[in-house]
Parts: C-alpha cells; structure tokens; sequence
C-alpha cells in the first residue's frame, strides 16, 4: 500500500454509521436461513407514487429535445439553469423571499454540500488557528463525523433532556447555557428535522443559533433533508427559517431520487460562490440528468404535493404504530422515546441501561431483530457522556408487521436485560 497523507489517511476510515453498516450487511448475509427483522435501513422506502412520478418525469424528458442537451454535455457548475430556476420560483413563492441566482448551488447529494462547507470553513486558517465546526445539538446526523480533513475542527454540543408529562416520551433541547459559538467557530450545522432522534428545533431555537452566529459573520447550515416543501417529512408544524447567515440545504434524496445525488445550498451570495469554486475543482458539478427530471416535479408542484399526500403519512403512520406498540409491549423500565416530530427514524434511550448500546444492540441481534446502536450519532462530542452508550435508533422503513414483532421481541430482550442486572 502506498503511504497515505493526513488526509489520505482521515479518509480511508469509515466514520460512524457506516462502519456498522459492515456488520449488519454481514449479519443480513449470513442468515440466509433465518429471518432478520432488520429495523436499521437508512434507506427510504420505494413507494409506488413516488417511483411513478420519476418514471413520468424520466417520459417527459426522454421525449423532449432537451434531452441531448442534458446528457450529452457540460453545463455549469453553479447547477443546470431550468433546475435552478424552479427551485427558485418554488422557495420565492412559498416563502415569500428574493432570492436570485447568486444565492443557489446545486450540489451532487448534501453531504458533498457539507463537505465543502465544512473544509471551505472549518480547519486551519492560514495564520494556523483553528475554527470549529459547531454541531449546536449532539446526537445529530452521523455523516457528520466524516465532513471534515481536520477531525479535530468537529465539536458537538451535549444537549438539555426535557422529560414531559406524558411518561416515556422526552426530547432534547439545545444547551444554550454550554453552547458557543465566537470567533473560532467557522460554520454551525444541524439537520431539522434530525436523523437519528426525529427532533425538530423550534422556529425560536433556530432564531437563536443564527443571531449568536451572526455577530461573528458565521454561516449557519441548516440540513434540510427531511424538511418541507420536500420530502416534507416533519410531522409537526415547522417552517424552513432564512436569515442573511442561514444557509438552507435540501436533499433530494429522502423524496424518492437518492441515486441521483441531487442536494441544493441556498443561501448568501458569497458563501455559495465559496461553495460553488470548490465543487468545481472538485468535481465540476452534479448529474444533469436528475436535475432535469427535478425540474418537472418541483415546477409542476407534484413533488411538494406527493411529498404532503404520500410520504410524510407514509413515515408518520409507521411512526405511530411504533409508540403504540411501545405503549403496550414495554417492561416498567426507565425507556424513553423521543418525541417524533420528523424523518425516518424513531430514538430511543434507556436510562440506566445496564448493558452498553452495542451489547444492547448484539443481543438484540441474536433474537433476530436489528436496530443501530446510538453510540455512533454523537460526531465531535468530547465529554465522556454515559448517555451516548443508551440510545439506539429504529428506522420506519419496515412493514408494520416487522415493527410490532420487532419491538415486541425488543421488549423481552430489554426487560431480560434490566433484571439481570
Ligand atoms: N443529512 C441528513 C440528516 C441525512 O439523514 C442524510 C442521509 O441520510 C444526508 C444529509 C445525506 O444525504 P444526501 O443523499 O443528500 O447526500
């Protein structure tokens, strides 16, 4: 092997998530002869609405004569102009805002978006200081571990624990006595809805984020790849916030085109141009192809529509038979969900879990049923924090069949659990 740099050696490790994903992929495929309930996919369902609506814009494009022009060339790396101008109309309209064409980028999927900005922002100066990366919020999206050339530029936050009154519901809150953001900090960046917990920060929370960043002139990232108008996957009120050091990021991978690899940065002018120099040098721009095919779902309003009358019921339905099979199968120990107020995922925490997550996460592996251990959503916090090694995370994408026996077979593992403890 050739000697790696410090970057080359960053990254060829797989970060978080994706180191597990080896083990579930081996364990799926070594029980040929047995049938996992696998609770752990990242990837969203194929729902038939959805995969019709490609297909129909995927017509529409293949009988035009802008076909040849979309695939047989270069265009810009700033984002295919037709595209870029829906995304626009759509957002002006619906949100009342200006937004030109200097203030967009298209990306190929968010987390390149995230990579750019991250290493654009976060990292060494060139008088040598540090400037951080600030994930406001710890646990939050696991790709995150992996965003930057400068590992030690990640720092998260630990979060406040509200506990309601409704037993066994809580939710995290960001911690704004601990929270900092000053002149060391290049860029904040939190996902809204949050893959792994389904949080949903306030239109306050956010307000505050941005106003402790502006002073400072810090870009705040806001990852909106479970927010409206698509895959609209919140499922309570929340309304997308802009502000002049707000960039809104959207991925179009949870409304059905992760293939394609399309996330878009909407935002400040001279950040995008940031931004969109490093794309080019990077990889010049993203496949024209799904941003053709965008371009008629977001124009037509069939996306923001199919998003609203198909996928968030979708998500919110699974959502729902989990807290009520929760309800009903848990033992009395201290389990806690998190509130679901968006994505694909359910989190939740063990209070005092006897065991760590990833012994929690095996046994629960040998009774056939598979879930991701928590551990791996706390990117760049520092503190040695018992509650990292409580949680898991459960993933809506399976048939409500699963869900119910899987969380019942759950239920007899944790209980078996706390009383040998
Ligand atoms: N951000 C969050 C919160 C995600 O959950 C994901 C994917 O699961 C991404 C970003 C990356 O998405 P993309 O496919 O747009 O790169």
């Amino acid at each position: 092997n050739p000697a790696l740099t410090q970057f080359g050696d960053q990254m060829s490790h797989l970060t978080g998530v994706r180191a597990i994903m080896k083990d579930i992929i081996e364990t799926l495929r070594g029980g040929k002869d047995r049938d996992f309930i696998n609770l752990s996919a990242g990837n969203p369902v194929i729902l038939p609405e959805v995969e019709n609506l490609w297909r129909d814009c995927t017509a529409d494009l293949m009988a035009s004569s802008e076909y040849g022009e979309v695939v047989c060339r270069y265009g810009s790396s700033q984002g295919y102009e037709p595209f870029i101008e829906a995304v626009l109309a759509d957002f002006n309209q619906r949100y009342g805002l200006s937004l030109t064409d200097r203030n967009i980028l298209i990306t190929p999927g968010s987390q390149a978006l995230y990579f750019f900005a991250a290493n654009a922002l976060g990292g060494y100066t060139t008088e040598g200081n540090l400037r951080e990366i600030v994930l406001p919020l710890s646990p939050d999206y696991t790709g995150y571990g992996g965003v930057s050339l400068v590992p030690e530029a990640l720092r998260a936050y630990r979060p406040a624990i509200e506990i309601g009154k409704e037993p066994h519901r809580f939710k995290y809150r960001p911690d704004f006595q601990q929270l900092e953001i000053n002149q060391n900090t290049g860029l904040v960046l939190f996902s809204r809805p949050c893959n792994p917990t389904g949080n949903v920060l306030t239109d306050e929370e956010v307000r505050r984020i941005a106003e402790l960043a502006a002073p400072h002139n810090v870009p705040v990232l806001v990852d909106s790849a479970y927010a409206p108008p698509f895959p609209a996957l919140n499922f309570t009120e929340m309304t997308p916030m802009f502000g002049s050091n707000i960039i809104h990021c959207i991925s179009l991978s949870k409304a059905g085109l992760p293939g394609e690899r399309l996330g878009v940065a909407l935002g400040d002018a001279g950040v995008i141009q940031v931004l969109q120099s490093f794309q080019t040098n990077l990889c010049i721009h993203s496949s024209r192809y799904g941003q053709a095919i965008a371009t008629r779902a977001i124009a037509s309003g069939a996306l923001a529509d199919i998003s609203e009358t198909v996928i968030r019921p979708h998500y919110g339905n699974k959502f729902t038979i989990l807290e009520e099979t929760l309800d009903a199968a848990m033992p009395e120990v201290p389990w806690f969900l998190h509130r679901g107020e968006g994505s694909i995922f359910a989190w939740l925490w063990f209070q005092d879990l006897p065991i760590s997550d990833w012994e929690l996460y095996q046994a629960l592996k040998a009774h056939g049923v598979i879930v991701v251990p928590g551990s791996p959503f706390f990117p760049g916090l520092r503190d040695d924090w018992e509650h990292t090694h409580q949680c898991i995370r459960m993933s809506l994408t399976a048939s409500n069949d699963e869900i119910v026996t899987g969380l019942r077979h759950l239920a007899k593992v944790v209980q078996a659990v706390y009383q040998s403890a």
